[in-house]
């Protein structure tokens, strides 16, 4: 075998999308020789500093309250159109840019429900993110709803005939996630997604840690609702908001739960009675968080110049790559799929004891996702990372160990 060294050397100068990484804002006084987390939080682009900068000199400050007629209120279903062509295969007033994603599940599973009265069973699995399944729980709990749990095995996710034998005509909705969070596994949306058609269910899905990393064919898979974040690879920042998208032919049946005057079809008609405007607009609550939307203008565009084809080409170079490395890693296991048709943009390693080594890690310069008790993520974001990068972090780990 190549020196890995070397082969990460090969593998940056055969990079096609290496320019990129110059975008990204250099981490100043901080010492970062491994950043291996971008499936958490997402870069910077020097791009982003430039325009939250302008942002906040030219429209806030400029244009005050005027800003929101002319322009702002618009971005929450412009900057949705344009995330639905560079990353979700979904045509135009489908998706919206708006609250965090916790919050937008709680809107559209809620709306789900309602949407299949005579149903009160929700089919999800046990492995499928936190709060995803607690606010299913909450859901539950208000409705009188029966929650249906999928076991899955920890090293894959949910498979299409798990999906299969629970669903039946008790069944309102079925949510899972695109790729699961701790595994890395990539779920077959389409045939899942039909599964739960043909029972006459509702699906759901989380592309939290999907979008910007792996291709997404909404419109094509017939997927009724999805909902992710942009903070995670579409490097939106701390605290970026999340979108929702609802399929064209739904949106209309769909009544959301949170009945604020931003979702109103006169917002500033301050009238008395809600009544939902039309579209996708009328999912949205209160007001759009304008500013932690500014960074999502210039991930766009870098997104969209390099293509998610191309994106998803290196993640799974960058995976396998960190798959071989890790094969040199004593006493570590990989509880991730194998295989690159089932695996999203990460990969789990698994050894007692890593907790001890993180500190040393993140004091070294080298930041991996650590999942309690005993898992690290290891996320290398395609515009962001090179093969060198991977290297010198788990070379890092492999000298801890
Ligand atoms: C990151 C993530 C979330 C986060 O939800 P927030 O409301 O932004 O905190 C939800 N679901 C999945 C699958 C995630 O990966």
């Amino acid at each position: 075998m190549t020196d890995p060294q070397a082969r990460a050397a090969e593998l940056d100068a055969a990079d096609p999308l290496a320019a990129y990484r110059d975008q990204f804002l250099a981490p100043g006084d901080f010492d970062v020789v491994s950043y291996l987390d971008g499936n958490s939080l997402g870069r910077p682009l020097e791009a982003t500093a430039a325009l939250m900068e302008e942002f906040i000199r030219e429209q806030w400050a400029g244009r005050l309250i005027r800003g929101w007629t002319d322009e702002w209120l618009e971005w929450p279903l412009r900057l949705g159109d344009r995330l639905a062509r560079v990353a979700l295969g979904a045509a135009a007033g489908q998706v919206v840019v708006a609250d965090s994603t916790t919050v937008l599940i709680y809107k559209l599973a809620w709306a789900a429900v309602q949407a299949r009265p005579g149903r009160n069973r929700v089919v999800l699995d046990k492995d499928n993110f936190p709060t995803d399944r607690y606010v299913l729980e909450g859901i539950a709990a208000e409705r009188g709803l029966e929650l249906v749990w999928i076991s899955v095995d920890p090293a894959e996710g949910v498979r299409p005939e798990q999906v299969a034998e629970v669903v039946d005509e008790r069944t309102a909705l079925v949510l899972f996630s695109h790729v699961a969070y701790r595994s890395g596994w990539l779920a077959d949306v389409a045939s899942i997604t039909r599964i739960a058609h043909d029972a006459g269910a509702l699906a759901m899905w989380d592309l939290c840690h999907a979008v910007g990393s792996v291709p997404v064919e909404l419109d094509a898979w017939e997927v009724d609702l999805a909902v992710g974040c942009t903070y995670k690879y579409l490097n939106g920042g701390p605290g970026a908001p999340a979108f929702a998208y609802v399929r064209k032919g739904l949106i209309g049946s769909l009544k959301q739960p949170i009945q604020g005057w931003m979702g109103h079809r006169a917002s500033f008609e301050m009238g008395p009675g809600y009544e939902p405007a039309d579209g996708i607009r009328g999912l949205q609550s209160g007001t759009p968080p304008v500013l932690a939307m500014v960074p999502l203008h210039a991930n766009l565009d870098m997104l969209e110049s390099a293509g998610i084809e191309a994106v998803r080409e290196k993640s799974l170079l960058l995976t396998d790559y960190v798959l071989e490395l890790a094969a040199e890693l004593p006493g570590v296991a990989v509880v991730s799929p194998r295989d690159p048709a089932r695996r999203g943009g990460h990969v789990t390693l698994q050894r007692s004891g890593f907790d001890k080594v993180l500190d040393q890690l993140w004091e070294r310069g080298v930041i991996p996702d650590y999942r309690r008790p005993d898992g690290l993520r290891i996320g290398p974001a395609p515009l962001s990372t090179s093969f060198g990068e991977v290297h010198r972090g788990l070379a890092a780990l492999r000298s801890l160990l």
